[in-house]
């Protein structure tokens, strides 16, 4: 399929030929090839335009499934956007040996943090939530090699980036940060400027 050409796995390629998606939409086409040279990204696109795959895919493609470090966070702003995209994740990891978490507020953390003994490599979490797990020392961001912001306007709006900044801080200098915005305000600008090296800019 058009996914192989984009050195898509060829597991993933199959499960998504399940879900009924064979050809790549836009952002897909351009931002996987990107993100799979291990660059900093901020792709502008907006909901609807398959923005989750165009992440998602490489970054299962550098999970190492036999280790029981959280590799990679995917921070969302509400708990909706949090739930749909811990659900494809779930589509996309089932029977690869990738274990994937939600942290998102609202729900209870005691069975948050039950969960988190079972080792997820993949985090996807509302950022107050997973600073607060940060500050309890029940998760750490010390071996995350990848860091998405899903809809960073958004994140913004809702008052969040200093969380996100927050958790920002207990990476490591070898890491790849990845947005995902519908519209790139001046503020994200900054913060673009404040941790991203050389990031690549896509839109479509
Ligand atoms: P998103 O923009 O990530 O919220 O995706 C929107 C919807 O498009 C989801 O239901 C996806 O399953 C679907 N989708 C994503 N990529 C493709 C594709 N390449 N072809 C067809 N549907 C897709």
């Amino acid at each position: 399929s058009g996914f192989s050409a984009l050195q898509v796995d060829e597991f993933y390629v199959r499960k998504l030929q399940e879900m009924n998606i064979v050809s790549p939409s836009p952002i897909q086409a351009e931002a996987i090839p990107i993100i799979l040279q291990g660059k900093d990204v901020v792709a502008q696109s907006q909901t609807g335009s398959g923005k989750t795959l165009a992440y998602a895919l490489p970054l299962l493609h550098k999970i190492d499934k036999d280790s029981k470090d959280v590799q990679a966070v995917v921070l969302v702003p509400t708990r909706e956007l949090g739930v749909q995209i811990f659900q494809t994740l779930e589509l996309l990891t089932a029977e690869s040996g990738i274990r994937v978490q939600a942290l998102i507020g609202g729900a209870a953390i005691s069975r948050q943090i039950d969960r988190l003994k079972l080792r997820p490599q993949l985090i996807v979490g509302t950022p107050g939530r997973v600073l607060e797990l940060l500050k309890l020392r029940k998760l750490s961001m010390h071996y995350v090699q990848t860091i998405i912001v899903d809809e960073v306007d958004q994140v913004f709006e809702l008052g969040s980036m200093n969380e996100v900044e927050a958790i920002f801080k207990g990476m490591q200098r070898e890491r790849q940060m990845l947005f995902f915005s519908a519209t790139m305000p001046e503020p994200i600008e900054a913060v673009i400027g404040r941790w991203m090296q050389a990031p690549v800019y896509v839109q479509v």
